[in-house]
């Protein structure tokens, strides 16, 4: 499913307008196909390199970082606080969270969330 791609030589980056309806109810799927497409213009990358570029931009590390280490004060990180994160930086959850689980943030084995590997790994231990 091709959802943006780039014009170089018009200096465009062009939205699927077929998926005109994703976009508008995914604010984030857009933002993250128009960062992506910005980051093959700019970088010449591969597909991988690209989701990266968007990841970084939207999601900048110093910014994700203290955000999630202020969710972490309490002891325990909720989904609901990360789908509220992923509204305001405008990505979508998946976004969100490969990129939280890329900065070493957060874990998330089977749809829970753990601080550390060493919390994760130890409730596991349990079953
Ligand atoms: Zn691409």
């Amino acid at each position: 499913m091709i959802l943006a791609a780039i014009k170089p030589s018009e200096k465009l980056i062009i939205m699927n307008e077929s998926k005109k309806d994703l976009f508008k109810e995914k604010m984030g799927t857009m933002n993250f196909s128009k960062a992506h497409e910005l980051g093959h213009w700019v970088l010449h990358v591969t597909e991988v390199q690209a989701d990266m570029f968007a990841a970084s931009l939207l999601m900048p590390k110093e910014i994700i970082s203290e955000a999630v280490n202020e969710l972490k004060q309490k002891g325990f990180v909720t989904f609901p606080e990360l789908y509220k994160m992923a509204d305001k930086f405008e990505v979508s959850i998946s976004a969100l969270t490969n990129r939280i689980i890329g900065l070493g943030l957060l874990y998330i084995n089977n749809k829970k969330i753990y601080l550390s590997v060493d919390e994760m790994t130890g409730q596991m231990r349990l079953f």
